[in-house]
């Protein structure tokens, strides 16, 4: 039997079903994967947007194995220095205030949720306004927040106090306030709902609207942000900021960890006792983080993704115009999407058995995620591969 049937029989057995793997994966360098049988592949998936300094990066793999043989973790009883830094480069490149540390995308967000409902607890406000086809994430706040029936249903009661308007549609936004609005939160590029920018209009009427009704405007960049579209953060291609934002996937190039990032306004609105996380902002986890920032910052990688990013959506959309079945290229830096006038799936498979990971999203939407450090060369082989079996 093979590696591959071997591993099959195991999930079959004991995990439960929740995904629908197709290949297993056992070595990955760079923007390159090796699957169980030594077959490799461009890696245009990276984990869902973790791998923004790409798999095993020598910087992030030497962080996490010093700090593993010193100390990993201590608890939030205790000062931890990393911590510490970590939040001082989030801040500084981003609102300047504090910063909250947990383990994934959405623990952040329920954290943001959390932070809004007790800033607002006083005048008895307390419901967001999200967006249609966002994503937020898997806990029950966060389900209810996703903008998503698909993600919620089964799950009936849904937690209250969330409240769903067209993303781009500022009428909707407004219509959906009211006396307990506490807050609009929105992602600057939607990417489970199909790679989709925010218009700069919608984004500064976004702000106008919190400032003119005394909401908090929250950002979710938990796949938009640490450089993907050519900025540390989504909302920074726009001229208006959040007050706070949440952030997760490649904060950690892989090792699990999200934080909140507030503005001064929202710096200390959580007091001891308010909210808190057994493994966030762990030595080690704050260790890979740190590594992961350094990394784009001294490889110029948020550069790249703009420019080169750019680039690339300019090759796509040239490949794109012989194809009738391609609708629109769309995305910003190296967050993309490939629209098709059909089912995504089939073709993220074909792409993948010809050696381009890629990920279908809103169905008809063939997701590109590359490593900001994608060479030259394999963002040509990529092409290669799309324009005979795109
Ligand atoms: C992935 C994602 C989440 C959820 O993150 P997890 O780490 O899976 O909990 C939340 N928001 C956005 C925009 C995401 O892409």
């Amino acid at each position: 039997m093979s590696k591959l049937d071997d591993i099959k029989q195991l999930y079959q057995r004991y995990v439960m079903p929740t995904y629908a793997p197709k290949l297993a994966l056992v070595r990955g360098q760079g923007a390159r994967v090796w699957d169980a049988e030594g077959k490799t592949y461009l890696d245009f998936i990276a984990g869902i947007a973790v791998l923004n300094v790409g798999h095993s990066h020598p910087r992030v793999v030497e962080a996490i194995r010093e700090q593993a043989g010193r100390l990993t973790h201590v608890s939030n009883l205790y000062y931890t220095e990393n911590q510490g830094r970590l939040a001082r480069k989030l801040s500084e490149a981003s609102l300047g205030g504090k910063c909250f540390f947990g383990n994934s995308g959405a623990e952040a967000n329920e954290g943001l949720i959390k932070l809004a409902r007790l800033w607002g607890h006083e005048q008895g406000r307390y419901e967001i306004v999200c967006m249609k086809n966002s994503f937020h994430g898997r806990t029950l706040a966060t389900a209810a927040a996703t903008g998503q029936l698909k993600v919620q249903k089964g799950f009936e009661p849904m937690p209250e106090g969330f409240r769903h308007a067209e993303f781009n549609d500022i009428a909707s936004v407004r219509a959906q306030v009211n006396e307990k609005t506490v807050a609009v939160l929105l992602e600057a590029v939607q990417g489970e709902g199909g790679v989709l920018p925010a218009d700069p209009e919608f984004m500064r009427s976004v702000r106008a609207l919190c400032d003119e009704k005394n909401l908090l405007m929250l950002c979710d960049e938990v796949q938009c942000g640490m450089g993907r579209t050519g900025h540390w953060f989504g909302y920074q291609a726009y001229a208006s900021a959040p007050d706070a934002f949440s952030v997760a996937k490649a904060l950690g190039s892989g090792y699990p960890i999200g934080a909140i990032v507030a503005s001064p306004k929202l710096s200390d609105v959580f007091q001891p006792g308010n909210h808190a996380s057994t493994f966030g902002g762990t030595p080690l986890a704050c260790a890979a983080a740190l590594a992961t920032m350094e990394t784009i910052e001294e490889e110029n990688l948020i550069e790249r993704a703009r420019t080169v990013g750019a680039d690339f959506a300019k090759r796509l959309r040239k490949l794109a115009k012989g194809r009738d079945h391609v609708l629109d290229v769309r995305g910003r830096g190296f967050m993309l999407g490939i629209v098709l006038d059909r089912p995504a799936q089939e073709t993220c498979a074909r792409l993948a058995d010809n050696g381009l990971l890629t990920l279908a999203t809103a169905e008809k939407v063939v997701r590109l995620l590359p490593p900001l450090n994608v060479t030259d060369e394999e963002l040509d082989q990529a092409i290669a591969i799309l324009d005979r079996w795109l």
